[in-house]
């Protein structure tokens, strides 16, 4: 259970592993491998994220958001969608819906701006979803932006972080987020990317009628 697969090699259908607790390596050989290792997020892709956000798909920073949900008195919450694809589409909608409730349940949600943001026009279903989900926004109070790509985060003068972003529209468009939630910059762990099994966005293509590894063939 405490074994990390160290790398990988398709050609010689070999792979190394080593026990978390320290001690040799050693090597398996394989004639078939499933893999499902997930994928893991970088946020150093972009300059301060990993300082002022808080990774949705993280179970350490989800428990950070808790007390800082409970914590925050004023200003804004921005949820950013950083990239596409990433883990569970519909996630940052739900945790825009669940920081609305929360802050009215606390009777502060008048002075918390709540706002998404995504690098896409919408990052999952149909028109038909994109329209109910954006509804369900409107009808809380929750400001959609698409198309926002996100080049930095930092403090203001103030110390106060601001999302510096662009849209098509507006070459500099900075948004004050005193509570940054994030999803999106990931890919395949480095051992799997060391091994030559991902396309250039960094995850493992595969035959969408097997789920075989096309680049391990
Ligand atoms: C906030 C959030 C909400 C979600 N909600 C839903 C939902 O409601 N419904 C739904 O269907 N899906 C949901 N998802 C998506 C779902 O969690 C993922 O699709 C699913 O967990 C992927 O499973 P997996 O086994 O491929 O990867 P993971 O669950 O990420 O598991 C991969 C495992 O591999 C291990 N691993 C990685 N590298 C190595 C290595 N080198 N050596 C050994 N082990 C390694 C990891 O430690 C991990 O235990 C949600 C995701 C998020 C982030």
């Amino acid at each position: 259970m405490d074994t990390q697969v160290v790398s990988l090699d398709p050609a010689a259908k070999t792979m190394e592993v080593r026990s978390q607790a320290g001690g040799d390596g050693e090597t398996l050989a394989y004639d078939y491998l499933v893999l499902a290792p997930g994928a893991v997020t970088q946020p150093e892709r972009i300059p301060g994220l990993a300082d002022f956000g808080l990774d949705i798909s993280s179970r350490d920073d989800a428990l950070l958001l808790k007390s800082r949900l409970g914590a925050i008195t004023e200003g804004s919450v921005v949820v950013a969608v950083a990239s596409v694809p990433y883990k569970c589409p519909p996630a940052p909608f739900e945790y825009a819906c669940l920081t609305d409730h929360i802050l009215r349940q606390r009777g502060v949600r008048d002075a918390i701006s709540v706002t998404v943001v995504c690098n896409v026009k919408f990052p999952m279903g149909s028109p038909v979803v994109e329209s109910a989900l954006l509804g369900v926004l409107a009808e809380r109070g929750v400001k959609y932006i698409p198309f926002f790509e996100i080049d930095s985060v930092a403090a203001d003068e103030h110390g106060r972080p601001v999302v510096q972003g662009h849209t098509p529209e507006e070459a500099s468009k900075p948004l004050p987020a005193d509570l940054l939630l994030f999803t999106g910059l990931q890919r395949a762990p480095q051992f799997i990317f060391d091994a030559g099994l991902t396309n250039p966005k960094g995850f493992v293509p595969v035959d969408l009628l097997t789920n075989r590894c096309v680049k391990a063939e």
